[in-house]
């Protein structure tokens, strides 16, 4: 049986181990992929350190990551649209395309969802294997390196373009590597103000590269005299949660206009009360983001890459597979944006 290397979960215990696995059978439905870079998201780090949920959700030994790029080495025979030597990425959505949602071409909405990295092999590895239908085509515009962030980009994508951006002011709490990228991307399609928030000044200065126009660590700032120093009168029209922290969704919540929107991308770790009265009597509306939107997000994302949306500042350390675990240690301080690494 031919090999491959791979970053495995392979005990219920702290940590990913680098192992020699199986290389992935490819069904007829499928495109085997070649990785040439990965990213490591929030969730891996989940993984890694072996909390709650992951002993609930993660069978071991599994084959971990879903955000890469690479080329496909093999595709099933039944597959179309797709050959040898195409420079991809993919959607690591699993849909079951017998639900009704799946049927409506609604595939985030599937209810089936199964998870690549988490619930079946991931991409940390020399080879992925996944149904040719999950695969994006990545243009010239795409860089390796972008192409691995696609993922967490189009949840910050998913997030910010739920509602209409011209001219409207935007809050956004949690300046991690989704809210940064989400600010890129309000700036982009033509928001005024672009607030974030969050706790970490690190991860604020690269929210302000990548094109909020003011940042805000609340841990010594009132966001009510940052809106006065905007002048700004009424409140935000338009919020993304991207924290998943209690507090500042409940500020978030204060902070909103009547009649605002809120999209909520943020998890949160355990139940989260919030005044309701401020929802009712505010007549806000409250969305919830899961993933990407199949295939739209992809779409609009290359779209605008093409055109010149910039998130490469995002990306802020890079290292080659065998120094994953300063990959991960990096990740877990906190003292980064995205890191990539390199399987070539
Ligand atoms: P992250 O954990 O790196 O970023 C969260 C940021 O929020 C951190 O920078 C943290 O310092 C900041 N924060 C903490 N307390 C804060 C406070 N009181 N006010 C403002 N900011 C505060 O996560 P990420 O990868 O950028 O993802 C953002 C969120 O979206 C996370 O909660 C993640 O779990 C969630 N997520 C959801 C989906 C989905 O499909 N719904 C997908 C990916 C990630
Ligand atoms: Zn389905």
């Amino acid at each position: 049986m031919k090999t491959m290397k791979a970053l495995v979960k392979s005990r219920p215990e702290p940590g990913i181990w680098l192992e020699e696995v199986p290389i992935p059978e490819c069904g007829p439905n499928d495109a085997l992929i070649r990785i040439v870079k990965t990213a490591i998201c929030g969730t891996d780090i989940h993984i890694f350190n072996w909390d709650k949920w992951s002993q609930k959700t993660i069978p071991v030994p599994m084959v971990v990551g879903h955000e890469f790029a690479g080329v496909v080495e093999k595709v099933g025979p039944e597959v179309r649209g797709l050959a040898p030597g195409d420079r991809v990425s993919a959607e690591g959505h699993i849909t079951c395309g017998h639900c009704r949602n799946c049927r409506a071409g609604k595939r985030h909405l599937c209810r089936n969802t199964v998870g690549v990295g988490v619930n079946r092999p991931g991409c940390f590895a020399e080879y992925l294997c996944v149904p040719a239908g999950n695969v994006f085509k990545l243009s010239e515009a795409i860089t390796d390196d972008l192409g691995a962030i696609l993922d967490p980009l189009g949840n910050a994508a998913h997030t910010a373009l739920s509602f209409d951006l011209v001219g409207e002011d935007v809050l956004i709490t949690g300046a991690g590597p989704i809210g940064m990228m989400a600010a890129a991307i309000c700036r982009f399609a033509g928001a005024r103000h672009v607030v974030i928030t969050d706790v970490n000044d690190y991860r604020l200065g690269l929210a302000a590269k990548l094109g909020a126009t003011r940042t805000v660590n609340v841990t010594g700032e009132r966001l009510e005299t940052v809106m006065e120093e905007l002048g700004m009168t009424e409140g935000f029209d338009v919020g993304l949660e991207m924290s998943g922290n209690p507090a500042a969704f409940r500020e978030l919540l204060e902070r909103m206009n009547y009649g605002g929107k809120l999209a909520l991308l943020g998890i949160f770790a355990e139940e989260t009360p919030i005044d309701w009265t401020k929802v009712v009597f505010k007549g806000l509306l409250l969305k919830g983001i899961y993933g990407r939107e199949m295939f739209e997000t992809w779409y609009k994302i290359a779209a605008m890459l093409q055109s010149g949306l910039d998130v490469s500042a995002a990306i802020t350390h890079r290292f080659h597979v065998a120094e994953y675990l300063d990959g991960f240690e990096v990740m877990r301080s906190g003292q980064s944006g995205k890191v990539i690494l390199d399987w070539s």
